[in-house]
């Protein structure tokens, strides 16, 4: 099973355009894994997780081929995670799409009514549909894949989605946004047994839980995650999602977690399991 982070950032990106912040500053001097695109992830070659504003630098940098994708799972509808006019391009006058080239977008009631209103009748001149998806039922993408999607903390007022992902019997849990899970998400978790958990560390150095997390909530998650057994001892913990107001870089992060076994997430980092 095979994952690529392609984006790590919060919304603003790092370094973030108009910011003169310590975090900025060194990214824009160091370079490399302090250049964060905003999140998303690739699974194999054909399913997207979250469609944000950097779709076309990450296609350049690693030489992505997007016709290959046939399944676009969204976890909520801040724009940094479904900037929904980049699909605009793929209607014919635009892209020359192959045949069978078919996308299906995965995501709540709310992301339907916004492509709804982005696209009226014309998602499948685009060559898409939508399907919505429930708390804790499964989406069978093919017959090797699935995702269930479990309920983030991410905002009142609006259903936002982590999502396990399984092949096989590897499970990846994709956990940005997700803010410290209410009682029913942790009791869903439960049931599985995850062999990577990405998690929320949006806020680095600052003691964050609501709506999103910083590193000292990320390792009380681990604990967490061990002592219900949803993961094991041999299971990777990866953090990501950062912005800068986090106040750390790369290093920095690395300097927190590492000692807790906790790996910090890059943009093209690739999880093999
Ligand atoms: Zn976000
Ligand atoms: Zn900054
Ligand atoms: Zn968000």
């Amino acid at each position: 099973m095979r994952v690529n982070i392609l984006g790590s950032a919060a919304a603003e990106g790092i370094p973030a355009l108009f910011c003169s912040c310590p975090v900025c500053r060194a990214a824009r001097e160091n370079g490399g894994r302090d250049i964060r695109r905003r999140t998303a992830y690739l699974w194999d070659d054909d399913i997207m997780i979250d469609l944000g504003p950097d779709l076309f630098f990450a296609q350049v940098t690693w030489n992505l081929d997007y016709t290959k994708l046939r399944h676009l799972l969204i976890t909520h509808s801040h724009e940094d995670h479904f900037y929904p006019v980049s699909l605009h391009y793929r209607a014919s006058g635009f892209s020359v799409l192959p045949q069978a080239s078919w996308l299906t977008i995965h995501g709540s009631a709310r992301i339907g009514r916004m492509l709804e209103d982005a696209f009226a009748q014309s998602l499948d001149q685009c060559f898409m549909d939508f399907s919505e998806v429930a708390v804790g039922r499964r989406i069978e993408l093919d017959q090797q894949r699935c995702a269930v999607p479990i309920r983030a903390a991410h905002m009142p007022d609006e259903l936002c989605f982590n999502y396990i992902l399984q092949e096989g019997d590897h499970k990846i849990l994709i956990g940005n946004d997700s803010g410290w899970w209410a009682e029913e998400t942790w009791d869903l978790l439960s049931e599985h047994r995850l062999d990577v958990a990405i998690l929320d560390c949006t806020y680095g150095k600052h003691n964050y839980r609501e709506g999103h997390m910083g590193a000292e909530a990320v390792i009380d998650a681990r604990d967490e995650l061990l002592k219900r057994g949803i993961i094991g001892e041999s299971s990777r913990v990866i953090a990501n999602h950062f912005t800068h107001n986090g106040g750390l870089t790369h290093e920095g992060l690395v300097a927190m977690l590492s000692p807790a076994g906790i790996e910090v997430g890059y943009d093209g980092m690739e999880i093999e399991i």
